[in-house]
């Protein structure tokens, strides 16, 4: 049979040649690089984590991420099996080593007798031969291609910055003034309590830093970057700073859960966390820290927060421009451009956030194109699961907000237990008291992750 082409060989664009090979199906995985880079990108391995090395929470039954982790992993995800594989500590979270991770996807579809593997660039609508493609080439698709999308589907592609944090080397930080210690010494997979490298803050060199954050050298903006929103998930530092002086001590720079024990008596004002960032521990990210601030103003700057005098950077942060569709108008509810349904689309480009996220829609875009492929209907994914809660939010909630005279705004958007629908009962303990506060948080997630759950082994055994 024709070969089902996929346009991208990242997060989405792997998990989709994958879903579709292990289906039986013949796949052309097209990937530009190394012969074209990206802004982004460092090496020609497939899947690469451009960015943070985390998965983020692991936790399958209080937070919507780890139960989207494990649906992905109930049906076969090649990006969850090498995330598993290559797991470095990070307290509740599942962080990987980025180069074994990427080595091993690249491997496992070089292997796969269904995949050929075309190192080129798709640099405008792909061939009208091309009976079914997944195009998959995320929030920096080339300019060529995102061109052509652009024409095609006669809409302003809507756009926002992200932002990329520092790496440090381990050996240059000062652990004589930062200790190891996770939030409130969490233990997650792999974990020990002590995972992550925190450097203290006093409020005078705090308020030093925030200074130097808003007079810092920003990296200049081009004409049409002034009117691009920021994703509120992903602010860089400074901006936070703008926003007040207190904003970064209640964000990424917060001090609780942790005490230092160089003085246990002080409580610091303020904290720096970094995260192992590869399998050696030999790397730390700076958690929260992306930025747009000049590379030798990172420098400068950062090498004032006690613990970090003498850091030697792996990597700067930096900043880049994002473009997703407007899906909710382009796309129908197996991920088909309405315009020109053999054209399906998968990852960031859709409007999910997130490595996982992204991975997850092109695990989807693979199971919707080989049941088309075959002559089959999947049945639609229930809603209740972070799955069918992720697709919802991409195909179509927001046309059904706009109806009821909501104001119109796709943003792109993490996994979170608000794309979900509500509970039909609210949850009660054994002795069916009415719960209050945390204990009712923790129940009710329990309740709606439960049910994903069973709707989700439903929906399997259907298809
Ligand atoms: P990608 O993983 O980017 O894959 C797209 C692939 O398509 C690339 O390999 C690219 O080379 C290829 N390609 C592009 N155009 C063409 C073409 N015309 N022909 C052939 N190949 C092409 N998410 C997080 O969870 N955590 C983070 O810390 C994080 N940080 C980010 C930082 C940056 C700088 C960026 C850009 C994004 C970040 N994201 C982060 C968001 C998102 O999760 C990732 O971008 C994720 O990799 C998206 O997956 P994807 O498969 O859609 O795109």
């Amino acid at each position: 049979s024709a070969p089902i082409h996929v346009i991208g060989g990242g997060l989405a664009g792997s998990e989709a040649a994958w879903q579709l090979a292990e289906r039986g199906h013949p796949v052309v995985l097209h990937e530009m690089r190394p012969r074209r880079g990206t802004d982004a990108h460092q090496t020609d391995g497939l899947a690469e984590l451009v960015c943070s090395n985390s998965f983020r929470s692991d936790d399958a039954n209080g937070n919507a991420v780890g139960l989207l982790h494990q649906e992905m992993r109930s049906l076969g995800s090649l990006i969850m099996r090498a995330g598993d594989a290559h797991q470095v500590p990070a307290g509740g979270a599942l962080a990987v080593d980025r180069d074994d991770f990427s080595q091993s996807v690249t491997r496992a579809l070089a292997a796969h007798p269904n995949v050929t593997l075309a190192r080129e660039e798709v640099d405008g609508l792909p061939p009208a031969a091309w009976e079914r493609v997944i195009v998959a080439t995320g929030p920096l698709t080339s300019p060529a291609l995102a061109a052509a999308i652009g024409a095609l589907t006669g809409t302003q592609s809507l756009a926002f910055f992200d932002a990329i944090a520092p790496i440090v080397h381990r050996d240059s930080i000062d652990l004589g003034k930062a200790w190891f210690q996770s939030r409130y010494d969490k233990a997650g997979p792999g974990g020990t309590g002590a995972d992550y490298i925190n450097c203290p803050l006093d409020r005078e060199q705090y308020d030093a830093f925030i200074q130097a954050l808003i007079d810092g050298e920003k990296a200049s903006f081009k004409e049409w970057e002034a009117t691009t929103p920021y994703f509120d998930g992903c602010l860089p530092i400074e901006v936070m700073a703008e926003r007040g002086p207190e904003t970064l001590r209640h964000g990424p720079m917060k001090p609780v859960g942790l005490t230092n024990p160089h003085d246990p008596t002080v409580k610091a004002c303020a904290i720096v966390q970094l995260r192992q960032d590869n399998a050696l521990g030999t790397l730390y990210n700076m958690v929260g820290f992306q930025t747009k601030l000049r590379h030798a103003e990172q420098v400068r700057i950062f090498r004032t927060i006690p613990g970090l005098e003498n850091a030697e950077f792996a990597r700067l942060g930096g900043l880049h421009r994002n473009t997703y569709l407007d899906s909710p108008r382009l796309l129908d509810a197996t991920l088909r451009l309405k315009a020109e349904p053999r054209l399906r689309f998968a990852g960031q480009i859709t409007g999910c956030e997130g490595y996982v996220e992204s991975a997850a829609i092109g695990l989807m875009a693979g199971r919707f194109a080989a049941a088309e492929a075959e002559g089959r209907t999947l049945p639609p994914l229930p809603q209740t699961t972070a799955l069918g809660a992720l697709i919802a939010h991409i195909t179509g909630g927001h046309i059904a907000a706009e109806d009821q005279g909501a104001p119109r705004s796709f943003q792109p958007m993490n996994v979170n237990f608000g794309l979900f629908p509500p509970l039909a009962q609210a949850p009660r303990n054994e002795t069916g008291r009415r719960l209050r506060g945390p204990e009712k948080a923790v129940l009710k997630k329990r309740a709606i992750t439960d049910r994903a759950r069973a709707d989700l082994a439903g929906w399997i055994d259907a298809t």
